[in-house]
């Protein structure tokens, strides 16, 4: 697939231009924290610590005072360390020091505070003011940008998100947003929370947030009773619209013709659009070109399957939100399985919350693969081990796997061509061994050919050396990786 001119596109390189400074890191751990602390915790605790820095994997915390310090270190270090970590993987230690010039320091991000700071000014639950009041209906006050689990699988969607939602009222950088991807990948989840944050930060904004579906409908409702005109004006007094799954336009011209116009309207008068499709812009060949070629005038991203980590991640997040506390082992058992959609997640802990209340007995493995098989009762059950390693079993898989990567034959990898790729494919195949397989340097040795360990070595540490000067390895294992299921 070969993306049009202006689109900033996905996959294996969405690392570029992404990395985070330190206040940005902070600022992500900060806002997975308000999500999991109690609000009492939370502006107890975090207002005043801030993120140093970040060096190998140790993450330098500080602390207004002594006592704050201890506080943190003795019961906040898990939670600060896996949030840490769920923004910032290299991350495996987090150190805490203080700093007294934070006492008086003003709060760094007021805006993750200012629930507290100024109650009464934030809308808790925005309602999208039309006439018809339908729209209200459609978008629910649940799915939030903040509440949206960042993975390196839909960060660049989710930064988008946020940048639209802060750019509303102003110049518009991403015009139209598209974002793109498989059932269940949180598309909608991202543009219902892009309508609330538009309205979370102007109580005044016009926003419309509907399906391709609700459009057409609309509009046939409106030819019917004659009342076109009504429908044109709605849709383009509003500063925002947000149409999903675009993809049911589909040969259906008359919509298409009638969406064409109002995007013109809405463009030119420097309004933001959002789009959300099953795929790109260029593959959508029932609509009409003229219109699709404009859904890619802007910025293109997609959504994937989130990694296994970032699937726990989600599992606790909705587990939280019914109320259910569920153990560790649990949690992972739920992320390993669920592997195409994550429209199960919910669904899942809805059923386990049920079991538990009928029950009265706490979740078990047992327990949970019962329902797992009833939801889905060809799909084989996975153990968290099995996630963790993805698809990559042996060395083979994985010598497999990176030749079909770099498009080079498996003998040369398994040979003793000194060609710089085939050199680099046959290192990156050892760290993965490593990292993934947990094999020793011997082991790896003999898979190869009968090399000695000290080569091996030699070669993984290359590979780790480079990881911290070039963006470019870093971006081929993390993109391996995240092919291979792995994080
Ligand atoms: P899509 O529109 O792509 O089919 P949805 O947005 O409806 O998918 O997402 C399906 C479910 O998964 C929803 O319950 C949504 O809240 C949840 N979900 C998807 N991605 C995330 C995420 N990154 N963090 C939290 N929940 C998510
Ligand atoms: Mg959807």
């Amino acid at each position: 697939m070969s993306p049009e001119p202006s689109t900033a596109t996905t996959g294996k390189n969405i690392g570029e231009g992404l990395t985070m400074t330190t206040e940005q890191i902070w600022e992500a751990v900060l806002a997975r924290l308000s999500e999991k602390l109690s609000r009492m915790e939370f502006h107890t605790w975090f207002p005043k610590v801030q993120l140093a820095r970040i060096e190998g994997g140790g993450a330098m915390v500080l602390a207004p005072t002594d006592m704050h310090r201890n506080w943190l270190s003795s019961k906040y270090r898990g939670i600060i360390l896996s949030n840490l970590q769920a923004v910032s993987p290299q991350v495996d230690q987090v150190y805490f020091d203080t700093d007294l010039s934070l006492s008086n320091a003003p709060v760094a991000y007021p805006a993750l505070f200012e629930k507290q700071l100024s109650a009464k000014k934030i809308r808790h639950e925005p309602t999208v003011r039309l006439q018809e009041g339908v729209e209200s209906r459609v978008l629910s006050s649940h799915l939030t940008l903040r509440n949206f689990i960042v993975g390196e699988e839909n960060r660049l969607a989710h930064a988008a998100c946020m940048a639209v939602a802060e750019a509303a009222g102003k110049e518009k950088k991403y015009n139209p947003l598209f974002i793109y991807g498989g059932v269940g990948l949180g598309k909608t989840h991202l543009l219902q929370g892009t309508a609330n944050e538009v309205l979370r930060r102007d109580g005044e904004a016009v926003v419309v947030y509907t399906t391709a579906e609700r459009f057409l409908n609309e509009l046939v409702k409106a030819i019917r009773q004659r009342k076109t005109d009504e429908f044109r004006k709605k849709y383009r007094r509003t500063d925002v619209l947000i149409i999903d799954d675009v993809q049911f336009f589909d040969g259906k011209e008359h919509a298409q013709d009638e969406l064409f116009n109002t995007f013109n309207d809405l463009f030119e008068g420097q309004k933001q659009i959002i789009f959300a499709a099953d795929r790109p812009p260029s593959e959508l060949t029932g609509i009409a070109d003229r219109l699709r070629s404009r859904m890619g005038w802007g910025l293109t991203v997609d959504v994937q399957l989130p990694s296994f980590e970032t699937r726990i991640a989600i599992v606790q997040q909705k587990a939280q939100a019914a109320d259910l506390l569920l153990p560790a082992d649990i949690e992972q058992f739920l992320a390993a399985n669920v592997r195409k959609t994550l429209r199960e997640v919910e669904n899942l802990v809805n059923q386990i919350r049920a079991e538990v209340e009928l029950t009265h007995t706490p979740p078990t493995l047992q327990s949970v693969s019962r329902i797992l098989r009833k939801l889905n009762p060809s799909a084989p059950l996975q153990t968290a081990d099995e996630a963790k390693r993805g698809i990559a079993r042996n060395t083979d898989d994985i010598i497999t796997f990176i030749a079909d990567y770099f498009g080079i034959p498996a003998t040369d990898i398994l040979g003793t061509s000194r060609k710089q790729q085939v050199v680099f494919a046959r290192q990156l195949c050892w760290v993965l061994c490593r990292d993934v397989l947990r094999m020793s340097y011997e082991q790896i040795g003999e898979d190869f050919g009968g090399k000695n360990h000290t080569t091996i070595m030699h070669g993984v540490k290359k590979i780790h050396q480079q990881l911290e000067s070039d963006a470019h390895t870093a971006r081929h294992l993390h993109a391996i990786k995240a092919d291979l299921g792995v994080k």
